[in-house]
């Protein structure tokens, strides 16, 4: 499996860091984000390092399916009835942290576009 030593998130997947974990499958790991800017706010990960979205569906599609599944088995345990799962690529469109990750969203009305 591809990891990063200095890749926060993979230190999360090694349990060198420590997260609020909430789900767990055999490709991919849920975990509360630190600064939640919503009621629901977990970033689902695979635990293989992969940069972005895109690199992991090149990669491993079916982790990156993974990924999504996690989110909706987490939204349904929130009882989220709506939810967004979203992927920030490229620091330009938000993303800090280079080690693939969706956030999922929900809780409260979520407004479209984004800023
Ligand atoms: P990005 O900006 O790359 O799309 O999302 C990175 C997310 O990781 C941010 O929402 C940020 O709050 C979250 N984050 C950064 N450091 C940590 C950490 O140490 N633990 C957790 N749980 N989340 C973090
Ligand atoms: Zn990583």
């Amino acid at each position: 499996m591809s990891t990063d030593d200095d890749c926060l998130f993979c230190k999360i997947v090694a349990r060198d860091i420590p997260a609020t974990v909430v789900h767990e499958s055999e490709r991919a790991l849920a975990f509360r984000d630190i600064s939640p800017q919503a009621p629901t706010h977990v970033l689902v990960i695979p635990k293989a390092h992969f940069q972005d979205a895109p690199a992991l569906a090149s990669a491993d599609p079916v982790a990156l399916a993974e990924v999504v599944s996690v989110g909706a088995a987490v939204a349904e345990t929130e009882g989220l009835d709506a939810f967004r799962l979203v992927f920030n690529t490229g620091a330009e469109a938000g993303q800090s942290v280079f080690h693939t990750h969706a956030h999922l969203l929900g809780g409260r009305k979520l407004e479209w576009p984004p800023g």
